[in-house]
C-alpha cells in the first residue's frame, strides 16, 4: 500500500488501511552514516530510507547491509582468500 505519512506516494509493506503499522506509526529519518547512500529519499517531512523504516537500527551492528555507498569489511585468510567472518571467528577461538 502507498504511504500516507512521512513518505507519501511510496509503496510500503507497513502501510495498512488503518495507517502505518511500524512501531511509532511512521518512518524514522536517516542518520549521518546514511548520507551518500542511493536509497535515501527526500520528502517534505525530511530524508528517509526507501527500503527500511528505521535506518539507525540498520547500523547498530556494523555496516547497513542495504547501503550502496559503504562496503562491509571483507575478512581474508593468510593466503588472501575471502572467508566467512563467522567461521574465521570460530577458527580463531579454537586455536586459543
Ligand atoms: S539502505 Fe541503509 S545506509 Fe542506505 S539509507 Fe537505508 S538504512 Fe541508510
Amino acid at each position: 500500500m502507498k504511504c500516507t505519512t512521512k513518505r507519501p506516494g511510496f509503496e510500503c509493506s507497513f502501510m495498512t488501511k488503518k495507517g502505518c503499522a511500524f512501531p511509532g506509526g511512521a518512518c524514522f529519518e536517516i542518520i549521518d552514516k546514511c548520507e551518500g547512500c542511493a536509497r535515501v529519499i527526500t520528502t517534505e517531512a525530511g530524508k528517509f530510507c526507501s527500503v527500511y523504516p528505521h535506518p539507525e537500527m540498520k547500523w547498530r551492528r556494523g555496516v547497513c547491509n542495504f547501503a550502496t555507498h559503504v562496503q562491509p569489511k571483507v575478512v581474508k585468510d593468510e593466503s588472501g582468500k575471502k572467508i566467512n567472518p563467522l567461521k574465521a571467528a570460530k577458527r580463531a577461538a579454537r586455536r586459543r
